[in-house]
């Protein structure tokens, strides 16, 4: 396939140790077993208990997933205990439950935010079901997410899509702080354990203290009897799910390297469509090759933090050199000594090095390929300078938007070494699905490169941006990154927590 990296086929581990399943029909899904043809291997152990959570994982869902019995039942009793709810008197206790049905629990994960923020959450509440035996599904209210993602769990009898018709709790996508039914009005209410046919578990952003008791005991101990959960967040709350004693035991066995959760469950669960994975790797195959280095630059600008193009491009160059992620320019290619040069570069042997710069602004492509056109890289080193789009602004609602999105997060994660924005939940999804530690472009200080321009990151893990920082047991403020040694603020948000 003139893949660049030296003896794929030989090496590639389709499977990546076990964390895949071979239950899958191949051609459903090219992505799912190719990906190791393109990026690195993982460098990073997989725990056998992992892997027997995730096929147990599996089981489960061919058990409970919808177009199964029991899923049928279990939506047939929340629409009876909504009933129920409605009219004041207990209900008349139904009989359709057998007691040989198995007893299914769900949380219906919704969308927020861009595709960098989606994919951090799932994978967040895809831990927090494996820790709580629920079956996770996803809630697509519109087109913006279809042919993006293969099923991550095989079984074609069943999926891992929310059908929304005749699904009893209508509205999912106006749930929010306010809602009723969230468990932060209910705790709020005093409201005791399991009693609710569903919850509404709000961790976005502007979560209240109650909401936050989520990662406390009492709010675990009022979902846990609740059948039915939705969530929406737009952060990786990972780390908060290691403040609870009760997970505690599992996340070690689960994880006994901390560091690597999202890189795990991202290679596990985000499989792009064969629409988008087509796009990733006709790039690939075109542009990157051919090279025996791949950098991905991926530069992100937020609107509370401005900088001029030109002052950030100075950071990109400066934190390049710094770190000779790029090499210089080579000031001997000047005309005056080209034809010595030429001399030379037929005896040295030329190292090519692809530049993936991924952004929705075009003007860092434009002012890094005419560096390297204008001047060859020192020490006989070629580059060659790619974006594959610029699309100007976020449209999260658009499919093709996103899908592009998605191929450029898959493109960078196929890189040898990767420079990240800080703050940017697009760049976390990329390193972490590349597995690498990423040189991260610091926040501009007042418009200006910050020093340093950029550090390299201490770990892998994404921040969880907005923590609860909330005591359980005083119900008053906290600093989450002081309470277990392995949970840390974040070097690029100070406000946020990462695992380390
Ligand atoms: P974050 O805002 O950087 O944390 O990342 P998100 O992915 O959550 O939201 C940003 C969204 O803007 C992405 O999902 C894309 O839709 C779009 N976007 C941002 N940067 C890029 C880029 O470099 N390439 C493309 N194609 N889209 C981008």
């Amino acid at each position: 396939q003139g893949l660049g990296r030296a003896g794929p086929s030989v090496t590639a581990d389709p499977l990546l140790g076990g964390l895949l399943s071979p239950g899958f029909d191949d051609r459903s899904c090219l992505s799912r077993y190719r990906a190791s043809l393109y990026r690195q291997p993982s460098l990073h152990n997989l725990s056998s208990h992992l892997v027997s959570r995730l096929r147990r994982y599996e089981s489960l869902h061919q058990l409970c997933g919808p177009g199964t019995p029991a899923y049928s039942h279990a939506v047939a009793r929340l629409r009876e205990a909504m009933d129920g709810h409605a009219s004041a008197p207990a209900p008349a206790s139904s009989n359709s439950t057998s007691s040989s049905d198995p007893e299914c629990s769900y949380i219906i994960w919704t969308p927020v935010e861009g595709l960098g923020n989606r994919i951090l959450s799932t994978a967040s509440a895809f831990l927090y079901a494996l820790l709580t035996d629920r079956v996770l599904l996803v809630h697509h209210p519109a087109d913006d997410l279809n042919d993006m993602f293969c099923e991550p769990f095989p079984g074609s009898n069943t999926t891992w899509v929310l059908p929304e018709e005749g699904f009893p709790i209508q509205g999912i996508k106006g749930l929010n702080v306010r809602t009723r039914e969230s468990l932060g009005n209910a705790l709020g209410r005093g409201e005791g354990e399991g009693s609710a046919p569903w919850l509404y578990v709000h961790l976005q952003t502007d979560y209240k203290p109650d909401d936050r008791r989520f990662f406390c005991d009492d709010g675990q101990d009022t979902v846990r009897g609740v059948r039915w959960l939705v969530l929406r967040s737009d952060n990786y709350f990972v780390p908060g799910l290691f403040f609870l004693r009760r997970y505690e035991e599992e996340l070690v066995r689960l994880f006994p390297r901390r560091d690597t959760v999202f890189h795990h469950l991202g290679r596990y669960l985000f499989h792009p469509s064969n629409t988008v994975w087509g796009m990733a790797t006709r790039y690939y195959s075109s542009y990157l090759a051919p090279a025996e280095e791949r950098v991905g630059v991926q530069v992100r600008e937020f609107k509370y933090a401005r900088i001029s193009a030109d002052e950030r491009y100075k950071q990109i160059i400066s934190c390049a050199s710094r770190e000779s992620l790029l090499p210089a320019v080579d000031n001997a290619t000047l005309p005056s000594s080209s034809d010595h040069h030429h001399h030379q570069e037929q005896e040295q042997e030329t190292k090519r090095k692809a530049v993936l710069v991924v952004s929705l602004n075009g003007d860092y492509y434009d002012k890094l390929s005419s560096l390297y056109y204008e001047h060859g890289g020192a020490a006989g080193v070629t580059v060659s300078v790619f974006q594959p789009t610029h699309l100007g602004m976020q449209q999260s609602e658009k499919r093709q938007h996103n899908q592009k999105a998605l191929a450029e997060i898959v493109l960078l994660s196929f890189s040898d070494v990767v420079v990240t924005s800080a703050q940017s939940t697009f760049g976390y999804v990329s390193q972490g699905l590349a597995g690498l530690r990423p040189w991260v472009l610091m926040l501009p200080v007042d418009g200006k490169v910050p020093d340093p321009p950029c550090r390299l990151a201490s770990t892998i893990e994404p921040c969880f941006m907005r923590p609860p920082h909330y005591d359980c047991r005083t119900r008053g403020d906290s600093d989450n990154g002081k309470v277990v040694p392995y949970i840390r603020q974040c070097e690029d948000v100070s406000y946020g927590v990462q695992l380390v």
